[in-house]
C-alpha cells in the first residue's frame, strides 16, 4: 500500500464513477472500487484496480473516499453502517442544497469530514484537462486543502465554501438556467419547424445570437449589486413587453404552442404593471422569490 497520498477509493461504477476512477488510475493513483453490481468493475480491475467485496473494505481501503450513485437515496443506503471514522468523505452524487446539508451532518456525526460535489460535465469530459470539465466543491475547507491535488485529476476544481449546500445549490443553478435555454430552443425550433431553413443552419444562427446575448447575466449582476434595475438598460420592459405581443402572434401563426414562453412574459407584465417599465428584466428575480 502506498502512504504518499495518492490512494484513493471510489464507491459506484456507473458512467461517471467508472470515468472518475478511471482517471485516478491513469494518473497512477492505487484505486479501491466498489459497485453494487460487481461485474461492472471488471473493466477497471482489468486497468489495475483494486475490487473490494463489500463497502466496508473499500472504505477501509483509503482515507479518501469518493462516492459517487444515482441519488442521495442511494448514498445512504450504500454507507449506512459502513466505518467511516477518520475517512475524508467526498460524494459527488447529485443532490439538493438542503440533503446535501443533512448528509453532511450524518457523515461528520460518523466522524468523517465531508465535501460534497456537483459535476458540471458529462463522462466523456472527465479526465480530459481540454474538456472545460469541472467540480463545485464545498463543505470541509480542510478535506478540501488535504485533497486538492487528488480532486484536481478528473476535473478542475471550483471550491465554493464552508455551506455542504453550496457545491449542490451552484450546481442546480447552472442546470436551471440551462433548462431555460433549452425552453427557448425548442420553441425556436419549433417556429422554424416545416420551413425551408435547414435545421443545421438555423442552429448556427442559434448559437451566434444566444452567446451574444450571453452578457446579459452581467446587466443583471450589475443590478442587483446597485440595487437600479434600470442601469444601463438599452432594451427596456414597456418595449419588451410590446413585443412579446410580436413573439406569440407569430407563434399562433406558426401553429405553435406558446407555453414555454408564457409564465416568463406572464412575469414581465406583472412588473410593468407595477410601474417598472424602465428597467430590463431584473425585477422578475424579486417576482420569484417566495
Ligand atoms: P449511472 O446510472 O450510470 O450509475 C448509477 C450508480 O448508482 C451505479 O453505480 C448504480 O449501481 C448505483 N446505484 C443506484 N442505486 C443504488 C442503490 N440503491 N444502492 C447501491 N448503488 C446504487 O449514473 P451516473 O454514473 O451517470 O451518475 C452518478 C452520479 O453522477 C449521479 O448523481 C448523477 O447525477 C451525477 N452526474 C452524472 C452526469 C452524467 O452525465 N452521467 C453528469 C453530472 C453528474 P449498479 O451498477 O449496481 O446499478
Amino acid at each position: 500500500m502506498r502512504d504518499d497520498g495518492k490512494r484513493i477509493t471510489v464507491l459506484g461504477l456507473g458512467a461517471m464513477g467508472t470515468a472518475m476512477a478511471r482517471a485516478w488510475l491513469d494518473a497512477g493513483y492505487e484505486v479501491t472500487v466498489w459497485n453494487r453490481t460487481a461485474s461492472r468493475a471488471e473493466p477497471l480491475a482489468a486497468e489495475g484496480a483494486t475490487v473490494a467485496a463489500t463497502v466496508g473494505e473499500a472504505v477501509a481501503a483509503s482515507d479518501l473516499v469518493v462516492v459517487c450513485l444515482l441519488d442521495d437515496a442511494s448514498v445512504e443506503k450504500v454507507l449506512d453502517g459502513a466505518d467511516l471514522r477518520g475517512k475524508d468523505l467526498v460524494n459527488v452524487t447529485t443532490s439538493t442544497p438542503g440533503r446535501a446539508r443533512e448528509r453532511a451532518a450524518w457523515v461528520e456525526r460518523r466522524g468523517a469530514r465531508y465535501l460534497d460535489g456537483g459535476i458540471m460535465a458529462v463522462p466523456p469530459m472527465i479526465g480530459s484537462a481540454e474538456s472545460g470539465a469541472y467540480v463545485f466543491y464545498s463543505g470541509s475547507s480542510e478535506l478540501f486543502a488535504a485533497h486538492r491535488d487528488a480532486l484536481a485529476v478528473p476535473a478542475a476544481t471550483r471550491y465554493v465554501g464552508v455551506d455542504p449546500g453550496s457545491a449542490a445549490l451552484h450546481d442546480v443553478a447552472l442546470l436551471s438556467a440551462m433548462t431555460g435555454m433549452f425552453a427557448g430552443v425548442s420553441h425556436a425550433f419549433a417556429l422554424m419547424r416545416g420551413t425551408e431553413a435547414a435545421p443545421r443552419e438555423f442552429a448556427a444562427l442559434l448559437i451566434e445570437w444566444l452567446t451574444a446575448m450571453a452578457p446579459y447575466a452581467n446587466g443583471v449582476a450589475t443590478h442587483l449589486e446597485t440595487g437600479d434595475y434600470t442601469l444601463g438598460v438599452t432594451s427596456n420592459l414597456a418595449m419588451m413587453v410590446e413585443g412579446n405581443g410580436t413573439l406569440l402572434r407569430t407563434a399562433e401563426e406558426q401553429g405553435v404552442s406558446a407555453e414555454l414562453l408564457s409564465p416568463f412574459m406572464a412575469l414581465m407584465e406583472r412588473r410593468l404593471a407595477a410601474g417598472h417599465g424602465d428597467e430590463g428584466t431584473t425585477g422578475v428575480i424579486d417576482l420569484l422569490l417566495r
